[in-house]
């Protein structure tokens, strides 16, 4: 436990915007300290696309797994345990196997698909999945309709979120992004809900491009915000990501990447802001403003990790409601 750690804390309620792996890590962390029902994950379903006819939803899997104790800690996506026979089976027809599917995480697939074809919303179906699971947090897709991510490459075509991000590996430079597939789209209730009622606001280490953006961009998002502590975490250390394309994002739209790209990035919404200590030589130079910096050891490599990184979000927080 850090030090300044202040046992109350834990008693805040905390709503977190997160996209998959990176802020699944912290999600777990926050899950585990706070008291039970008072963390709320809201999740980027921007990369969200349909495959054999299946809704798939990569940033909610990771988040739902990883709450549920069931991810794929070497794959870094996916369920632990897993086979694949039907993915040899589907590669004997030469049909489409860019996009994997295991066979228990197939289960689950075509039972929301099932649920969603009854006319369940995305949010009511994850609620059902946490309960089966036994997850206490609250977990909310972002908006119940399609809210594509596109990516636009430098050779003027528009691509799909995941046909950038799996089937091309991130190769293409990107010129532009375009979020909820360019239209205005409405947060659901249950997540304006969760940021009106939330002591702290959390952006989890994630893509800021792809998995943090689209969440805010959604109507209602920003004013929800307002008046509100919000603390970030740092997805990139010392110019890099630690997995995905983060990094060569900021760097393919023209910007340094950097913890600081990422301060600037989120500057107006951001009370503090978490980085690692590998780049705290970096922050002497940082200009001054509001923010209150903190460095921290933010690689996330087992549970001790994830919990003192989120008490360290949870104090900052604390802090700041308190200097109020
Ligand atoms: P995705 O949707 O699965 O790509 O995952 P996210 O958008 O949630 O997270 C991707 C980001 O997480 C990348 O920029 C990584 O650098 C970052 N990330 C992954 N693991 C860690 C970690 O342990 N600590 C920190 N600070 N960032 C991490
Ligand atoms: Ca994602």
């Amino acid at each position: 436990m850090i030090p300044e750690f202040m046992e109350a804390s834990k008693y805040l309620k905390v709503t977190a915007l997160a996209g998959g792996v990176g802020g699944a890590k912290l999600l777990v962390g926050l899950d585990k300290v706070l008291q039970p029902g008072h963390l709320s994950a809201v999740v980027n379903t921007g990369d969200d696309f349909s495959h054999f006819g299946l809704h798939i939803s990569p940033d909610l899997d990771s988040v739902c797994y990883a709450l549920a104790g069931l991810a794929d800690s070497v794959h870094g996506w996916g369920r632990k345990d897993e086979s694949w026979q039907v993915l040899e089976e589907i590669r004997r027809f030469g049909a489409p196997d860019w996009f994997a599917l295991g066979d228990r995480d197939l289960a689950w697939h075509l039972e929301r698909q099932r649920l969603l074809s009854e006319g369940k919303t995305l949010t009511e179906v994850t609620a059902h999945f946490c309960e089966v699971f036994g997850i206490q947090s609250r977990v909310l897709p972002m908006c119940d309709e399609p809210a594509p991510t596109l990516i636009k490459t430098k050779e003027g075509e528009w691509l799909a979120f995941q046909d950038y991000f799996v089937r091309l590996k991130c190769q293409p430079e990107i010129a532009d992004i375009a979020l909820l597939g360019n239209r205005e789209i409405a947060a659901s209730d249950l997540v304006i809900e969760a940021m009106l009622e939330a002591d702290l606001i959390v952006l989890a280490p994630s893509n800021p491009w792809v998995s943090i953006d689209p969440i805010l961009a959604l109507r209602g998002v920003r004013n929800s915000l307002q008046g509100k502590p919000v603390v970030a975490v740092s997805p990139i250390i010392q110019g890099s990501a630690l997995k995905g394309p983060a990094a060569k994002m900021f760097a393919d739209l023209g910007i340094h990447p950097s913890s600081e790209a990422v301060r600037q990035h989120y500057e107006e919404l951001l009370d503090g802001f978490i980085f690692d200590d590998l780049d705290l030589p970096d922050a002497e130079n940082w200009q001054s403003s509001a923010i209150i910096n903190q460095s921290f050891q933010t690689i996330m490599k087992n549970d001790e990790d994830k919990i003192a990184l989120a008490e360290a979000v949870i104090s900052l927080g604390a802090r700041i409601l308190q200097g109020r």
